[in-house]
C-alpha cells in the first residue's frame, strides 16, 4: 500500500489493481474471438466507487460499462463518461427520456416498457429475455410478441434495438443443470429475434463466473463486475488467473489493553476472555458496514498477525485479540485487503460471517473515508 498512514478508519481502492484485472478479462475473452468486454459498476462500483472505476476500466479497455439505473449511468455521463453505457433496470416513472438523450442504452422487459421507451425515441435499446433465472426480463411466452413489437418500432424510427441478454442463475455452480439449459433458451430466443427481423450488435449472457467458468456463454459480449474487482465469483478462480482484489479497509487501533481471565468483552458479553490477554480498539463498526456477524467469527490483521475479533461488533467499534501485546495507539489494523500480507481478505471474511464477497465489499461505508490510489 502506497500510503502507510492511514486515516481513523477507511477504504483504500487500488486502480491499478482494477485496470489490472479488467485488462487480463480482456485477454482471456479475446483469445477465441473478438467479444467484447462489460465491467459492470452498479452500486457505486461494487463500494469502490463507481466514477473511478468506470475510468480506470474504460483506461484498461473495457468496451463497455454496465449499470443497473438510469441514476447510476447519468450519474457517469455526468462525470464525463462518453463510451457504450448500458442501464438494465428500470423502475415506474424512471426518465426514460433524460437516458435517450445522454446516449445511455436502455433495457426493454416487455412491450408496454418498450413503447415507453419509444415515446422517448429514438432510443438505442436493449432486450432482456428471462431464461431461467425467473428475475427480470421477458418470460419466454412474451418473447415473439416483444420481438414483434420491437420490430415494429424499429421499422418506424423509434428505436434501435442494439443488443439481446439475458442473465444466469447458477454460474458459480458450473455443473448446475440450469446452465445448460438456460444457455439452450439463450439460444432458442436469439433464433427467434432474427425470425422477426431483429439484428442486434450484441447478445451477451455470462457475468463474471461464466466468463471465467464457460466460454460457450461468451456470445459478443461479457459483463464482468465482481472479477474485475479481482473477487472470486466462484471459489479459486480469481487467483488462478491472477486478479488481485482492488479494495482494503483499514483502521488505526484506538487503544490496547489488558483483560484477565474471564473478563468479558463487548455487548453481551458473547466472548469471555479465557486466559489473561489483551484486546484493541477498532474505531469502525456496523454503521460503517462492518457485518455485526463478524463478531467472534472474523479476523483483522495487526501487527504481522491474525486477530480475531472478539465480542459483538458495535455500532462504531470493534474489539480485536492482541494475543498478549500491548499495541500503541495508530497501530494499522487491516480488517480485509487483497491478502499479500497475510491479511484476511473480502472472501475470508464473507466465508466468516456466512455471506458472498459482494455482499462485504458494496456494504462497507458510512463514515469510513474512501481514499483512490
Ligand atoms: N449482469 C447483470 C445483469 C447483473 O445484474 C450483474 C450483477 O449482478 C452482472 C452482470 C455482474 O455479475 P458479476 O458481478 O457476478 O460478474
Amino acid at each position: 500500500m502506497s500510503d502507510p498512514v492511514p486515516q481513523r478508519a477507511e477504504i483504500v481502492v487500488d486502480l491499478a489493481a482494477v485496470r489490472h484485472n479488467v485488462r487480463i478479462l480482456k485477454d482471456l475473452v479475446s483469445v477465441d474471438g473478438p467479444v467484447q468486454l462489460m465491467t459492470v459498476v452498479k452500486a457505486d462500483g461494487y463500494g469502490h466507487g463507481m466514477v473511478e472505476v468506470a475510468a480506470a476500466a474504460r483506461d484498461a479497455g473495457a468496451d463497455w460499462l454496465g449499470v443497473a439505473t438510469i441514476d447510476e449511468a447519468l450519474a457517469l455521463r455526468a462525470a464525463g463518461d462518453e463510451g457504450p453505457l448500458l442501464c438494465w433496470l428500470s423502475a415506474p416513472g424512471d426518465d426514460f427520456a433524460a437516458a435517450v438523450r445522454a446516449g445511455v442504452e436502455v433495457t426493454a422487459y416487455s412491450v408496454a416498457e418498450l413503447d415507453e421507451i419509444a415515446a422517448a425515441g429514438p432510443a438505442r435499446v436493449q432486450l432482456k429475455v428471462d431464461t431461467g433465472l425467473s428475475r427480470g426480463g421477458a418470460a419466454r411466452a412474451d418473447w415473439e410478441s416483444l420481438f414483434a413489437a420491437a420490430a415494429a418500432h424499429e421499422e418506424a424510427g423509434r428505436v434501435r434495438v442494439t443488443g439481446v441478454f439475458s442473465h444466469l442463475a447458477a454460474s458459480d455452480e458450473p455443473d448446475h443443470p440450469a446452465n445448460d439449459q438456460q444457455e439452450q433458451s439463450f439460444r432458442d430466443a436469439l433464433a427467434l429475434a432474427e425470425r422477426a427481423g431483429l439484428a442486434p450488435d450484441v447478445t451477451h449472457l455470462a457475468n463474471s463466473a461464466a466468463t471465467l467458468l464457460r466460454p460457450s456463454s461468451h456470445f459478443d459480449l461479457v459483463r464482468c463486475g465482481i472479477a474485475s474487482y479481482g473477487l472470486d465469483p466462484a471459489p479459486g478462480t480469481s487467483p488462478r488467473i491472477g486478479l488481485r482484489p482492488a479494495m482494503t479497509v483499514r483502521a488505526r487501533l484506538v487503544l490496547s489493553k489488558e483483560v484477565a481471565a474471564g473478563d468479558g468483552v463487548s455487548y453481551g458479553h458473547t466472548w469471555v476472555a479465557p486466559q489473561d490477554t489483551t484486546v484493541g480498539l477498532v474505531p469502525a463498526g456496523y454503521a460503517e458496514g462492518i457485518p455485526r456477524a463478524a463478531g467472534n467469527t472474523a479476523s483483522a490483521w495487526v501487527a504481522d498477525s491474525l486477530r480475531p475479533v472478539r465480542g459483538r461488533v458495535c455500532m462504531d467499534q470493534l474489539v480485536v485479540d492482541l494475543q498478549g501485546e500491548l499495541l500503541p495507539p495508530g497501530t494499522e489494523v487491516v480488517l480485509f485487503g487483497p491478502g499479500d500480507r497475510g491479511e484476511p481478505t473480502a472472501q475470508d471474511w464473507a466465508e466468516a460471517v456466512g455471506t458472498i464477497s459482494y455482499e462485504i465489499v458494496t456494504r462497507v461505508g458510512g463514515r469510513l473515508v474512501r481514499r483512490h490510489v
